[in-house]
């Protein structure tokens, strides 16, 4: 029997790899440096410990969360594999052992927090222990394009000085290209074997509801699917406490998590999420990375992330056993202004980010609009070409909304974006069209225009709904900034051609679209 596979049936009870984990292991054996680019629950620790297993090497890997190296640590203990961490939350006696085991070669795993990593003596100690793999485990963090920038990623470079003959495996979930070339600029990666697995997460059901009446709806949900637990996302932590309480309240057991709270509260809240002792964690985004529970069941948004990275990672810890789980996102049309309002105040003092992070916030806002299959939206974005559709797990290919043919109000939105005196932004746009009296217009003279009042069987909101849509579907542009404007392209010259079959969601559809519906 190939060792590898005998291995793989020893240490983990498998008989097949998942998708390239056996071309990774191969390409570390032969000292080739990887970057391996897989989604959440795509099996990536493997990727790195069953090499360090059959070539009874040391693996270092690099980790970011103590709590995420402690698990792994205790799994891989508990198969009878020598590996230990060392972190600052080890008690001194911890330490030494497991120095004196480093120093005797009688480990296979070591996992360190970055920091450490690059401390001199330590490095030392890891030079004479013969390091035979070095592992840089949610290599995003390395990069300011990524959701998740850590500063003391960054110092990883002297990793491939320090073993410049041994190979190193890098490994996230993050696939934009951007991400990508930081992580292998930034590592010194010699010549890597890239590897991009599928993003599909074909247990995962998408929708998007609308957030009017977000807590009846979710109180529904919930009440409806009894036996599931799951994660439910905001953006304030002001908020996750008081909907966890009122969830409460309405007799479900819910308890908050944010990273204000005290360390022994929220291990708490982990333990018990875990344990099925609660079915709901109302928590900001610092509650996820981690956590290995693989049957969470849903993941709501009652906010809306500021990125499709964010989203497609919080999404992805659900139905991490295969098994179908939801996941469901509350939106309105104001949240762009709420987001670009904290936006601002992030970047105060990191002003290049900015244009950066707005475009992360116009592309998470499309999929929220979109008229098409979730699924696609989310996998283009990832730069996968998805050839499903109707994938027949997202609220538009399930329940496909009112469409009207958009034909006219196309052209209505593009003649009026052609004929304006300078670029304006979507409610500008829509103001017009729907001949609204407000003092823009008026202060412009822009009543005289004549688009103005074109489209008064429309509200502004519905021209702002269809302007978006276009968006959306790539018949305009939108620029990024404190004021994004909307410009026509080639694609909108083709709608006044009159040839483009153009479909828009039904204006009284457009915004939230039964997306709780049960499956079946
Ligand atoms: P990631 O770090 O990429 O999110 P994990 O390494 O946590 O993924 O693995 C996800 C799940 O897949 C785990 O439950 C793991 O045990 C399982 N798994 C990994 N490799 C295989 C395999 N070859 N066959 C079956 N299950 C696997
Ligand atoms: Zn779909």
């Amino acid at each position: 029997m190939d060792p590898l596979y005998a291995a793989l049936e020893q240490y983990y009870g498998y008989s097949s790899f998942l998708p390239f984990q056996e071309e990774i292991v191969r390409d570390i054996l032969r000292k080739k440096d990887v970057l391996a680019v897989l989604a959440t629950g795509g099996g990536k620790s493997l990727c790195y410990q069953l090499p360090a297993l059959v070539t009874g090497g040391l693996a270092v890997v690099v980790s970011p969360l103590i709590s995420l190296m402690k698990d792994q640590v205790d799994a891989l203990v508990t198969q009878g594999v020598p590996a230990a961490t060392l972190n600052s939350s080890l008690p001194y006696d911890a330490m030494v052992r497991t120095l004196a085991d480093l120093e005797a070669g009688r480990l296979r795993l070591l996992y360190v927090s970055p920091e450490r990593v690059v401390q001199p003596r330590f490095l030392a100690t890891l030079r004479e222990a013969g390091v035979t793999l070095v592992a840089v485990d949610e290599a995003h963090c390395i990069s300011e394009w990524g959701h998740q920038f850590r500063p003391e990623y960054r110092q990883l470079s002297v990793l491939k000085e320090n073993f410049p003959d041994v190979p190193m495996i890098a490994l996230t979930a993050t696939a934009i290209p951007e991400v990508r070339q930081d992580i292998v600029r930034q590592l010194n990666l010699a010549d890597p074997a890239v590897y991009v697995g599928s993003f599909n997460r074909e247990n995962l059901q998408y929708a998007v509801a609308g957030k009017k009446d977000a807590y009846p709806q979710l109180i529904d949900y919930l009440r409806s699917n009894p036996d599931r637990s799951g994660i439910i996302y905001f953006s304030s932590k002001k908020r996750t406490e008081e909907i966890a309480e009122r969830l409460r309240d309405d007799g479900i057991r819910a308890l908050p998590y944010h990273a204000d709270l005290p360390d022994n509260y929220r291990h708490r809240v982990q333990e018990q999420f875990i344990r099925d002792e609660i079915d709901v964690v109302c928590a900001t985004n610092a509650f996820g990375m981690g956590i290995d529970k693989p049957d969470v069941r849903f993941v709501i948004h009652y906010d809306m992330p500021r990125s499709l990275e964010a989203y497609a990672q919080e999404t992805g810890r659900a139905g991490r056993d295969g098994e179908a789980s939801d996941c469901i996102l509350f939106y309105s049309p104001g949240d762009r202004r709420k987001n670009l309002i904290a936006l601002e105040n992030d970047c105060l003092d990191r002003p290049d980010l900015y244009s950066l992070t707005v475009r992360k916030l116009n592309d998470m806002i499309a999929f929220c609009e979109t008229v098409r299959c979730r699924r696609e939206h989310l996998l283009r974005y990832f730069g996968e070409t998805f050839t499903g559709v109707p994938c027949g797990a997202c609220d538009i290919c399930l329940v496909p909304g009112e469409f009207i043919d958009g034909r006219e109000i196309a052209e209505k939105i593009v003649t009026c974006i052609a004929g304006l005196p300078g670029t304006f932004g979507v409610t500008h746009i829509a103001d017009l069209l729907a001949g609204s009296k407000n003092s823009k217009i008026l202060a412009r003279g822009h009543q005289n225009l004549p688009s103005y009042n074109s489209g008064r069987e429309y509200s502004s909101d519905q021209w702002s709904s269809f302007i978006r849509q276009l968006i959306a579907t790539g018949y305009l542009d939108q620029s990024s900034g404190r004021y994004p404007v909307v410009t026509v392209n080639e694609r909108s010259r083709a709608i006044l051609s009159g040839d483009e079959n153009v479909r828009l969601a039904s204006p009284k559809e457009s915004r939230a679209r039964g997306g709780m519906k049960d499956r079946d």
